[in-house]
């Protein structure tokens, strides 16, 4: 069987950078290793650094000795405080490119400026960012949350890095007619933008598709449903127990794309097991 690997399939660059950092901290049998919420939306992943002793903090506790580590998502800074106040060793994997969106936030509230973040409210990523921007920031998911939004100049707007450039673009447009002057900054991180058209570039390549991904995380999803939508036949899988190899049998070319969190060896094992397969 022919398999064609997407080159941007599985972590990016911030999700790497918070894995190995964290890895790097087992493989020096560093001791009491937590991560502030799960590291990323990827089963195999967690299962393997709890095994390494790693634990998840999904609250600010009481008292914590060892090392916490803040995931590529960030946090607001003062969730950031109070973990270095309890006296654990904080090391912070936020990702450059959302450090770089909480910078110009900060920036700009010290010149006075009120914030809007187009994104999703309930998104870890979104939450730090709102702690950047005072009191004076609001979210703008869809169009109502445009229709409700009140506003003073000067103002910004930024975006999600995950944020879908159709809709952000959209959203913008509609914030700037209703409230003209705003300074805009496109924060959207390229690299998400970067593999969805790598699948809509290999779905005219192969007869059919494997997106390789958590069954929670949403950018896997998507990748999935970009593929459908161009008619291409396609098969989910978190590992390569779940391939459907009877029905992959049908085929002599297959693609195959992972999402943002899924961890290169979870890759090479579905390539290996498709790659088994008779022409
Ligand atoms: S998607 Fe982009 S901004 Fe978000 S963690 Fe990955 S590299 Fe960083």
């Amino acid at each position: 069987m022919e398999v064609v690997l997407a080159k941007n399939a599985g972590f990016c660059m911030g999700v790497r950078r918070a894995v190995d950092t964290t890895l790097d901290m087992v493989q020096k049998g560093e001791d009491k290793i937590a991560t502030f919420g799960p590291l990323i939306h990827n089963p195999q992943v967690l299962e393997r650094l709890q095994q390494h002793g790693v634990n998840i903090l999904h609250e600010i506790p009481a008292q914590a000795t060892g090392t916490i580590i803040i995931r590529a998502h960030g946090v607001p800074p003062d969730k950031k405080k109070k973990l270095e106040d309890l006296g654990a060793r904080v090391e912070d994997a936020t990702c450059p490119r959302v450090m770089k969106v909480q910078a110009i936030i900060a920036k700009y509230k010290n010149q006075g400026y009120s914030t809007v973040i187009i994104g999703d409210l309930d998104h870890a990523e979104v939450e730090g960012l709102m702690g950047f921007t005072g009191s004076s920031g609001q979210v703008v998911s869809n169009e109502a949350d445009v229709d409700a939004l009140k506003l003073k100049l000067p103002y910004i707007i930024v975006s999600q890095t995950t944020q879908d450039q159709v809709a952000f673009d959209k959203l913008k447009e509609m914030i700037l007619d209703k409230y003209p002057g705003g300074k805009v900054f496109n924060t959207i991180c390229d690299s998400t933008h970067k593999r969805q058209e790598e699948v809509r570039q290999l779905c005219g390549q192969v007869e059919a598709m494997v997106v390789v991904g958590g069954k929670t995380s949403a950018n896997t999803q998507r990748l999935g449903d970009i593929a459908k939508g161009l008619g291409c036949p396609v098969f989910m899988v978190e590992t390569e127990d779940d391939l459907d190899l009877a029905a992959l049998s049908n085929y002599k070319k297959v693609g195959v794309t992972a999402g943002a969190s899924t961890p290169n060896w979870v890759i090479c094992k579905v390539v290996e097991v498709i790659k088994g397969l008779a022409d």
